[in-house]
């Protein structure tokens, strides 16, 4: 066909969100929309250490693509990226080639070792869908197997989570629930089962304010989990971290990284000039020098020109840079001018078990406890009730209204 065809690059929050808005932005005249994704679902990333946990039905976690997006529509491709051929406009997949004339790259994010020895080896992560599936499979076959080997070490059933940013500390909040319901479930001494979180700086959720992070500490703390602060992981093996000036080994049965996260693989691989492995884009979002590709989400950096500095990777951001893409997009069709992205903060809630979070809305009001635990439930329908409506929200939401 003659029409220009606009190629989307996974089906995150990025990449969903943009499809939606170009389909909303353009008619079916103007332009073909393609969505490539690894999988026929979409996950919740922003869930991730709950599936890792087990504390939430996995299934709730992810939404078939095409329950969202019509392929009457949309041609929806279920395969992965190999490489972006950039200078040819053409993409080649696993199992086909494709080409395009606009790219939206919103590929998401990859866990970061930075290069720590052993880590890749021997450490899980907490990266997508099927890793934090293998998280919760491998934790209760721990304790599985501790009940039925004579010879075994407790330690097998200690957590051991290295990296004690948001990640780290959500996956800990599930953690503290989880592990007395395996003690109970396999019939474990409570005692025996240690989860104990590794933070390099001097203060877990380094960064954050003072009375949050202390709160979220004490929470933690009074629900059985370690938090060793100013202790460094040098080296990983299968037995544990090695830790801190004195390389002390802290043993473990589960050892999960969750030391940082950078721009998906396939950028380096096609060619993009990265900085920490993304792309710092262009304020409309384009990749400097391609005038038809953008790159959203944990791909890119976004330059925050205030504080000169660019904004953390958060799926609030990566909604916001799918507005501002498919409006860029429509506007290149139409030969108008682009618009720059701003970013609107609603703020930051973490939650720390079902019923205890904390964070900051708006600007600067502090959430404790169950308030913010509820409103991070709130916040992670809206995203749904954004994505698919009421049908959705009602399908898949946590708050339930009946
Ligand atoms: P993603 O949502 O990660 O999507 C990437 C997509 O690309 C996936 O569907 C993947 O399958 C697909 N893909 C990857 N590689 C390929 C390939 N080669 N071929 C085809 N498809 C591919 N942010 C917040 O704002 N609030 C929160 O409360 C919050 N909580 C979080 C909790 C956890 C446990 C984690 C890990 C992150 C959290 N974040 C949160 C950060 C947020 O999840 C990310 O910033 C967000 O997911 C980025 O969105 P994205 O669209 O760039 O990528
Ligand atoms: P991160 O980079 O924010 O945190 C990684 C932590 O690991 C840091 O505190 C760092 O000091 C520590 N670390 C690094 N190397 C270490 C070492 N060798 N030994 C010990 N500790 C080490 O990564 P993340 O927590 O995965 O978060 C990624 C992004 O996702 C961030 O932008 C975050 O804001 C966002 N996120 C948001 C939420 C939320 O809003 N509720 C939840 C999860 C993630």
């Amino acid at each position: 066909s003659t029409k220009p065809r606009i190629v989307v690059l996974g089906a995150g929050y990025a990449g969903m969100m943009t499809t939606k808005k170009l389909m909303k932005n353009l008619s079916p005249e103007e332009a073909e929309i393609i969505l490539v994704n690894k999988h026929n679902y979409h996950y919740q990333t922003t869930w991730l250490h709950e599936v890792a946990a087990g504390t939430i039905n996995q299934n709730q976690a992810r939404i078939m693509i095409s329950d969202i997006i019509s392929p009457n529509r949309v041609r929806l491709i279920y395969d992965t990226v190999v490489e972006i051929v950039k200078d040819e406009n053409r993409i080649v997949l696993e199992n086909s080639e494709l080409t395009y004339d606009y790219l939206v790259i919103s590929l998401g994010y990859e866990t970061n070792t930075f290069g720590i020895e052993g880590m890749q080896e021997h450490a899980f992560f907490i990266e997508n869908f099927e890793s934090c599936q293998l998280i919760r499979e491998h934790m209760e076959y721990q304790f599985a197997k501790y009940k039925n080997d004579p010879d075994a070490d407790e330690s097998s059933l200690t957590i051991l989570v290295g990296g004690g940013g948001f990640t780290g500390i959500e996956f800990v909040g599930e953690l503290v629930e989880k592990v007395p319901k395996l003690c109970r479930k396999y019939d474990i001494d409570r005692g025996k089962a240690k989860i104990i979180n590794v933070e390099a700086s001097p203060t877990i959720l380094p960064g954050f304010d003072k009375n949050l992070v202390a709160y979220a500490r004490k929470s933690l703390q009074e629900r059985g989990a370690e938090i060793r602060e100013g202790a460094r992981i040098k080296k990983c093996t299968e037995e544990g971290f090695f830790v801190g000036d004195d390389n002390e080994l802290i043993k473990a049965g589960t050892i999960v990284w969750t030391g940082g996260v950078t721009g998906n693989s396939i950028l380096g691989k096609s060619g993009f000039e990265l900085t920490k492995g993304k792309v710092t884009v262009n304020s409309d979002l384009r990749a400097p020098g391609y005038e038809n590709i953008f790159i959203l989400g944990d791909c890119a950096w976004v330059m925050n020109k205030v504080e000169n500095r660019p904004y953390p990777p958060t799926a609030q951001a990566a909604m916001q840079h799918a507005s501002t893409c498919g409006n860029n997009i429509k506007a290149l069709l139409n030969q108008e001018p682009l618009e720059d992205f701003v970013f609107s903060d609603k703020g930051t809630v973490a939650s720390l078990g079902v019923t205890d979070g904390m964070g900051t809305i708006f600007s600067g009001t502090k959430l404790f406890g169950k308030t913010a635990a509820a409103m991070k439930k709130v916040v992670d329908d809206r995203y749904l009730f954004l994505l698919g409506g009421p049908k959705l929200f009602l399908k898949k939401g946590k708050v339930r209204p009946f």
